[in-house]
């Protein structure tokens, strides 16, 4: 392998840098030539490709977002787009990609690698951790670190006025970040879409909680939450309750995605990067990299998009035991 390309697609997570840093370090230092593509699959088809060298990712480590930016490129899932980003790495002479992103961007690698023979590895890059094949995917642990920090103002706020809250977190159809920012930002219940045990529940939780004398309650509820949107839980909750809680809701919303990436994401997003470089040297292909109990993991793609990462029912019954 003489020459990768790398890119970033789907929705930006923080650590996409650290990973981008990481594959074109690897390649220099194993005497691969790097390629930075631009806007992810868009960026292939409009050949918006540029070589790149140790020093283009200088001073990125630390910075959100993603340097080569992301798009969602519909035109890659027509027949025409692919030929046009075949044309363009063929012009370049690329011998392999790696692809930093969510299952669209894996889904989107399978195709292309079939369609026409090409190498490609994945590293999972998306905050709401819902890939299979890793316990943790670049962006996670800062955009929990984000969510939390934002937990524990409101609970400020909250316990002044003793409100509930009802606080929306990003997660797409997976629990993930609501799970772990319920138990690190102590909410009284967390509402996920794994295991939705229905209204009921909450209502049940609040009439318990409700005879000790808390100064406030928050409820955090995963975007994929199965029983309506926040303002449909606080309207539901009003019903039952009248005026014996006043409620208010906050969707935290784009401020998850940003931001600087935490240590733990740096490691991980540098860990990746190295490790798909590698991969493709050892001739590893359609495969995405991860790491799972502390082991490094390589996942066939088919099976990373394929399958869905379970909740941890051990943090399911922490979460429970500690919001009694
Ligand atoms: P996130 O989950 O963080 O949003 P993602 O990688 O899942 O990230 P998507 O928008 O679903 O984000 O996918 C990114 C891109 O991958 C799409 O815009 C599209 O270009 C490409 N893609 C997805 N599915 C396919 C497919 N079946 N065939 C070809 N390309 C695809």
């Amino acid at each position: 392998i003489k020459r990768i390309g790398v890119l970033t697609s789907g929705g930006d997570a923080p650590g996409m840098n650290a990973a981008i840093r990481a594959v074109v370090r690897s390649c220099v230092y194993y005497g691969i030539e790097p390629f930075g593509i631009y806007r992810g699959y868009e960026g292939l088809i409009e050949n918006d490709v540029e070589q790149m060298n140790a020093g283009s990712v200088k001073h990125i480590i630390h910075q959100g977002g993603t340097i080569l930016k992301s798009a969602r490129s519909p035109q890659f899932k027509t027949k025409e787009g692919m030929a046009q980003a075949w044309e363009n790495i063929q012009e370049h002479e690329l011998d392999a990609l790696v692809v930093i992103g969510g299952d669209g961007t894996f889904k989107g690698a399978m195709e292309f690698g079939n369609k026409y023979d090409f190498p490609i590895v994945g590293i999972p890059g998306t905050i709401d951790n819902d890939i299979y094949g890793t316990d943790f995917a670049i962006g996670f642990d800062t955009a929990l670190n984000t969510v939390v920090e934002a937990v524990d103002k409101i609970r400020d706020t909250a316990t002044s006025h003793n409100r509930l809250f009802f606080i929306e977190v990003m997660g797409r159809d997976a629990g993930f970040i609501a799970m772990y920012s319920g138990i690190g930002g102590g909410a009284e219940e967390v509402l996920i879409p794994e295991k939705d045990r229905g209204i009921e529940q909450l209502f049940e939780s609040l009439e318990r909680t409700s005879k000790r004398n808390k100064s406030s309650r928050l409820v955090i509820v995963a975007e994929g939450d199965k029983n309506g949107s926040v303002y449909d839980l606080e309207e539901q909750v009003k019903e039952q309750f009248g005026d014996r809680y006043e409620t208010k809701v906050t969707i935290l919303g784009h401020v998850q995605r940003g931001g600087r990436p935490s240590c733990g994401d740096r490691v991980l997003a540098s860990r990746l990067g190295v490790l798909s470089v590698e991969a493709l040297r050892d001739g590893k292909r359609d495969i995405m990299v991860g790491i799972r109990n502390r082991k490094v993991e390589y996942t066939e793609l088919d099976h990373a998009t394929k399958r869905n990462p379970k909740m941890d029912k051990e943090l399911v019954r922490v979460a429970d035991i500690i919001s009694i």
